[in-house]
Order: C-alpha cells, then structure tokens, then sequence
C-alpha cells in the first residue's frame, strides 16, 4: 500500500484561521501579529502581560542515539501533543524551526511526519515568519562593522589576525567554509581568511533562544567575543557598536510564532540552534510564554538524550529556570535492530534477538535521564514491520529497568493512536513527583563539568585533554566565566566520541579537542571530535526533487 507523503498529508489540512488557535489559549487576537492566515506571531506585550500567571507543566521529549533508520521525536512531540488534547488537556507545542540548508540536502522535514504534524508544513520547512533571514542578517551586520571598523583607523586595536567572528548564511554550501575577503585592492581593506557557518551555528541564533526578553537579547549581544588584541585581551560586539542595532534588526523574531497542527492544536515554532555547538532547543521565550498559556507543554531537544537532553536540562532549563515534569525518551524497533548490530538493508526481518541487545543503549539512557531527578517513560514509535514479538521484547526491557513502554501509532493515526501514552504522561506530569536538579552545580570548576558530563552521562574512563585546552579553561575562569554551563559538541549517534560505536559502551575516553567560549549565549563550547559548522550537499541533494506542480504546489518536500 502506498502511503501518503507528508506533504500530501499536509496539503488536505483542514486549517483553523490562526485567531482561532490563538484564541484556545486566550491570546486577543489584536495581540496576534498574523503572517498570511495561518501563522502569527505572538505580541511582545502580550507576553509581559502574562508574566505573573502560574506555569504549566513540561514535558521534554527525547530520543536514544538516532540511527539511520530515523527515531521520529518531532513526530513524537506533535503526536503527543495532540494525545494530550484529545484526552481533554490543555497543550501546546514548542518545536525548532527549520534551516533551509538540510530541506534541501537530505534531513527531511521538522514538522513532524504522517498524521503528526504542523502546518502550513510548507512554510515552517521554508520563509516561515523571516526569523532565520533576520538573524542572518544581524549577524553579518556584526561581520561588515568589524571589517569596516578596522578599515577606519581599528581604534580597538583589533589584531587583524584574531578575528574570531565569522560571516553566516542559510543554506549547505562547503564552498564557503573558508575564503578570503577583501581582495581586489585597498579600497576593499585588509584580505583576511575568513569563512561562512549556517545560519542555526550562529552565536545569535543561540542568544535568540536563550533570552528572555529584548534588553537581555541586547545585552548577550554585546557580551560576544569577535575579536581579540594583541595582548589576547578581548573585543565584544559592544566595542563595535553594533548591539543595539543587531536588537533592531531581530526584534520582531523576538517574538514567538504560533501555528497548529493537523488536528488544530497550538504549536509554537521558534528558534532552531544547531544541537552541537549550541544547545539545539527552541527558544526560552516560546517554552516559558506557552507554559503561562496551557496546562501541559511538550517540547523536544535535538539528538539522542546523551546530547540534547543533557542540554536541555543544563542549559536551557537551568538558565531559565524550568523544570520538566516528565521525559518521554522515544525509540523504535528498528533502531534497537540497528543498536543490535542489524545493518539498515536487513531491517525488514524480524530479529528479536537483535532488539534485546540493542535495547541497552535504551536502558542507559533511561539510568541517565532518572538521575536528573525527572520520571522517564518510553515511547515506541511503531513502523508498520514492526512484529509483535519484537515490540514485545522492548516493552519487557522497559519494565525490567522500572520504566513503562507504550506503543504509540500517532503516525499512522494521529491523536487516536497515542492516547495511552498522553493519559500516563498527564498522571505522571499530574503527580508532581520530578524532584529536577541539573547534573552539575554552577560553581563546580569548568574541567568538573566536562568530567562530569564525561563519566555520568556518556559513561567514559576519562577525558583526554592537552594543557592548552586547561589553561584555556583556566583562563576563562579567571575572567569571570567560570560558573558558566558546558556545551558538549560530539557526535550523536555514540555515547562514545566513535560514531560507529553502538549501543551501550563502556571503557571509552573523551578526547576533548578545542574549547570555545560563547560569552554572548552564556556556555562553554567543548568540541570532541569532528564538528562541521557549514554543512555540504550530498550527491543527490533533495534539491532536485522539489518543484511546483501544474497547480502551483510545492511537490518533492518530504
Ligand atoms: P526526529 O525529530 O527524531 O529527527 P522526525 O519526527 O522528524 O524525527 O521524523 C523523521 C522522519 O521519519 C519523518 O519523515 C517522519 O515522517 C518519519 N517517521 C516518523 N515516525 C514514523 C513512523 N512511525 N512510521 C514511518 N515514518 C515515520
Ligand atoms: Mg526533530
């Protein structure tokens, strides 16, 4: 049988005028900005205006280590939020935007998938609301004042050479990763090696999502190290004048934007850092403004629970004060297949004993996320090969490890298929037994907090790491950054820094091999392993399978 893509699926949406979804959660419709009729973004006013109102419960959902066989958290999240209505809750979504580069290289779609999803699916995987554009643009505001500044004299005394702030565009081009600028003569300045990130790399984007509202987003903003001088002393964007007009140019993306999902429930989508050098959450201001508007909030963190959940808790919601009521870790079958050894060609056969040994990157992730004090239960995503004694299988490890599984059809059938899953998770977020505590105190040293990260949640021997890399640490330190949290950037698929590693690993070490410090976002960016910041296309980019049809539709995305 011949499913429908999502976007065909998307296409038959029978859409809700945004006022309406707006009005679910009481916003007045003069404080909706609308984009079109099914988009708008929600009136920085109103958003002061709810400040003192009690918050709703968070519900983080996560996921173990993708695989290649795909582990559906967006999905997870817009179906669980969904669950969450059809029982009679009031819910809403918080979920990342999309960048463009991945929409059209190979990662598929972030509004989820099958009968859980957002829409207008079409515009929140491309345009949106112009948030990336503005953010884009902010940030190569920074780029061109720097140039410009030294161009007139460098009264900061920038050296030349330690430019550190690079230039950004929305879009997978290896071609820009490093390039020279300003040649042509002197008239273009000084040529220097310089380079473009994507646009979600961005430290902006980062400060977007972790600011609480537009003075702290300025203030973050100048906080930003772009530079240093020749005595190694730094210059923040603040030295270069450009904070307050970066503000400007973001202060409508400031503001979250509201959309709905197939079944019409309210989703706000805003933000999207990358999940390695940054925290890979949406922003602080859509979670904490849908908190003040709806009972329950669901919410996903990128990559496997190692990485994005760790994040979530140690940045996010230690920054903003949050504290998540339940986790829901999602896996699928397929993935314990892989997690057992299973290649992706050989995954359509039923293998029970292959899901039973993958199963124990399941059970540490479980170990991991309990002791961030919050109840976990797992969500089996189903595909339809699944067979019944491999469900099986997973729902008796789950229970051995003192967690409970539900097998959730929300992709196949929407809110209808997940409704179990939706009625645990009220009880659970209901009973109010999270006890939430980050992993690690702010005034534990910065090699601590590594160490830390290191041995209790990817649950290495050690971390490898040159003096240089202490000093560094120790420097920062010295200089008033030691309470900050850690950014952990490491490979998704692997507890280990080995991508091909699987399962549950033990025995490993953590070589650590640059440090970086996002003064402005407020972490320490810690690299271990291979880190692109400008992603490429691949051979077959999906690219050249999006067009518009006869009807003037969009075909080809996902
Ligand atoms: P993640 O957020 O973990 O990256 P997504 O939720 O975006 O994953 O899903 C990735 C892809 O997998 C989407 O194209 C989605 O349609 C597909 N998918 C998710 N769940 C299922 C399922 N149960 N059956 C078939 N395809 C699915
Ligand atoms: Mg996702």
């Amino acid at each position: 049988m011949a499913h429908k893509t999502d976007i065909e699926i998307a296409r038959e949406a029978d859409k809700r005028p945004i006022q309406q979804i707006g009005e679910r959660l009481g916003i007045p419709s003069e404080h909706l900005l609308p984009y079109g009729h099914d988009k708008a973004k929600v009136s920085q006013d109103f958003i002061d205006s709810v400040q003192d109102r009690p918050q709703g419960k968070l519900i983080l959902v996560t996921a173990i280590n993708p695989t290649p066989a795909g582990e559906g958290k967006t999905t997870t999240t817009v179906g669980l939020g969904d669950g969450l209505n059809a029982i009679g809750k009031n819910a809403a979504i918080c979920i990342r935007e999309a960048s463009l580069g991945p929409n059209f290289g190979m990662k598929g779609g972030a509004a989820g998938g099958g009968y859980a999803q957002i829409v207008p699916m079409e515009d929140m995987n491309l345009h949106f609301t112009g948030d990336f554009h503005a953010i884009t643009s902010a940030h190569n505001l920074l780029s061109a004042m720097i140039d410009n500044h030294i161009y007139w004299g460098n009264e900061q005394e920038i050296d030349v050479r330690r430019v550190v702030w690079r230039r950004v565009m929305d879009m997978n081009d290896r071609a820009l990763r490093q390039v020279v600028t300003s040649l042509g003569g002197v008239a273009n300045g000084f040529p220097a090696e310089n380079g473009f990130d994507i646009t979600v790399a961005s430290e902006v984007m980062a400060i977007l999502c972790l600011a609480k509202d537009l003075k702290d987003l300025e203030r973050r903003l100048g906080d930003m190290i772009v530079a240093y001088r020749r005595d190694k002393s730094p210059v923040f964007a603040r030295d270069i004048k450009a904070d307050g007009a970066m503000t400007v140019l973001l202060k409508d993306a400031m503001q979250p934007n509201l959309v709905q999902t197939l079944e019409n429930n309210p989703a706000f989508v805003h933000g999207g850092p990358f999940a390695n050098i940054a925290h890979g959450c949406n922003s602080v201001i859509a979670t904490t403004t849908a908190l003040r508007l709806a009972d329950y909030v669901v919410t996903e963190a990128g990559f496997g629970a190692d990485l994005g959940a760790e994040k979530f808790m140690d940045i996010k919601c230690r920054k903003a004060g949050l504290s998540p009521a339940c986790v829901v870790l999602v896996a699928t079958v397929r993935a314990m297949k892989m997690n057992g050894g299973v290649a992706k060609d050989d995954l359509g056969t039923e293998n029970v004993a292959a899901v039973k040994s993958g199963c124990a990157n399941l059970g540490r992730h479980i170990e991991n996320l309990k002791t961030f004090g919050v109840p976990v239960v797992v969500a089996i995503n189903h595909f339809a090969g699944d067979t019944d004694a491999e469900i099986a299988q997973v729902q008796e490890f789950v229970t051995s490890q003192g967690s409970e599984a539900f097998v959730c059809k929300h992709w196949a059938q929407g809110s209808a298929g997940i409704e179990p899953l939706a009625t645990r998770v009220a009880e659970i977020a209901d009973s109010g037994r999270a006890n939430f505590a980050p992993l690690y105190g702010d005034d534990m040293s910065l090699f601590d907090k590594i160490d830390t990260i290191a041995r209790r949640i990817y649950r290495a021997d050690e971390i490898l790491a040159d003096q240089k890399v202490r000093d560094q640490l120790r420097e920062w330190e010295a200089q008033g950054y030691g309470n900050l949290p850690v950014c952990m950037a490491k490979t998704q698929y692997s507890f280990t820094t080995d991508p091909s590693r699987r399962g549950a690993p033990t025995g490993h070490s953590v070589p650590i091999r640059e440090v970086r410090l996002s003064a402005g976002a407020g972490f320490v960016v810690v690299i271990c392993g291979e880190i692109m910041t400008m992603p490429g296309l691949p051979r077959r980019p999906s690219a050249e399978a999006i067009r518009l049809n006869e009807a003037g539709q969009i075909e080809g995305l996902f």
